[in-house]
């Protein structure tokens, strides 16, 4: 994929712009991190910009400067947010690279007359945009954003409230600095984020430490009760149901981490927690090594993301998903026991 080159994106950028920054469903902390990043940016270039999210997000994401101003879509916004995406000069789209990841603003983006730009670290982008930034050897979206601004020549416009949404976009995809995705680079960056004055350590605890009581017991609950690991394939399954996340008042957010304890098992290849929603059965994958989670989340279930970190959907029922779940286990074994 060919990227956009600065001058073209200075030329893009040259006069004020009414701007729509939009990213995936169920944003995490990378994904509102960077639209909240780029829309204080564009904000202090003159631009007039709103941040629009095709769903709520977790409540540990609640303190990012700028969230307070963002639309989510619901039935009380949707008119209001189709009159922005058709009233706007250029989409952002942020943090994912195929348009079915934004849900229900899928077809209002596409039919849209305003350019789109997308930035994004995701393997396989969808050609759907006129303006590129992208490139998956980037940890984050939050790291390309930092790199969009030094692009455009702005590393002085970088402020607190710029920083710290890029520090948390950067902190969570890497693991909190991990993952194999951390770079000497993810570091610079980071040295010069706390040079700016973002207070990592406030950041780190306002995402990790802001469970509510009952995250922690349906934590709990999952790793003692629903936690079933096949030695066999190596690999480690949680089967939640939405009558069990309803038991602990589950909120949006409340089960990310879940399969990271999954992947934490020594000689474990493969963790997947699948989970009953409202609107269909959402799985989320990791591994470690070379067991491609991407592949299989894309060959399978509907899905896509990075080697060790992906995701994806079924609509058969939870009881359908868990077996065919478990009967391709089967074909994978041997990748799975020679990793
Ligand atoms: P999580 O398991 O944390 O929800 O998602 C992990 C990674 O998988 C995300 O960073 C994203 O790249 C990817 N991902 C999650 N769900 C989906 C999905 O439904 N489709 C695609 N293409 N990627 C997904
Ligand atoms: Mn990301």
């Amino acid at each position: 994929m060919q990227n956009t080159n600065g001058e073209q994106f200075l030329e893009l950028l040259s006069a004020p712009k009414n701007i729509v920054i939009t990213t995936h469903f169920k944003p995490d902390a990378d994904a509102l991190g960077s639209s909240l990043a780029l829309a204080i940016y564009l904000k202090t270039k003159g631009h007039t910009v709103q941040v629009i999210s095709p769903s709520d997000y977790p409540r540990f994401l609640n303190w990012l400067p700028g969230q307070e101003e963002v639309i989510s879509l619901s039935e009380e916004t949707k008119i209001q947010i189709e009159t922005l995406i058709n009233k706007a000069d250029l989409i952002f789209c942020l943090d994912f690279s195929s348009l079915s990841r934004i849900n229900d603003l899928c077809d209002i983006v596409r039919a849209s007359p305003a350019e789109k730009v997308m930035i994004d670290h995701h393997l396989n982008p969808e050609n759907f945009a006129e303006y590129k930034f992208w490139n998956c050897n980037a940890a984050a979206t939050a790291e390309l954003i930092y790199d969009f601004i030094i692009l455009l020549g702005d590393q002085h416009l970088i402020n607190i409230a710029i920083a710290e949404c890029i520090y948390a976009g950067m902190m969570t995809d890497t693991g909190s600095f991990r993952y194999p995705c951390t770079t000497k680079k993810v570091h610079q960056i980071i040295a010069e984020l706390i040079e700016i004055g973002a207070d990592n350590s406030k950041i780190h605890r306002l995402i990790y430490d802001n469970s509510t009581e009952n995250r922690l017991r349906f934590m709990g609950y999952a790793l003692s009760e629903k936690m079933e690991v096949l030695g066999e394939f190596n690999t480690a399954l949680f089967v939640i149901s939405a009558e069990e996340l309803q038991r602990f008042d589950s909120e949006t957010g409340d089960t990310e981490g879940l399969v990271n304890y999954g992947i934490s098992i020594d000689g474990i290849t493969m963790a997947a927690a699948i989970i009953e929603r409202e609107d269909a059965v959402k799985i989320s994958f990791r591994s470690v090594g070379n067991f491609a989670v991407n592949e299989f989340a894309a060959l399978h279930f509907e899905g896509g993301g990075h080697k060790n970190a992906s995701g994806g959907k079924s609509s058969l029922s939870l009881e359908e998903t868990v077996e065919k779940f478990k009967n391709l286990l089967h074909l994978y074994k041997e990748k799975l026991t020679t990793n």
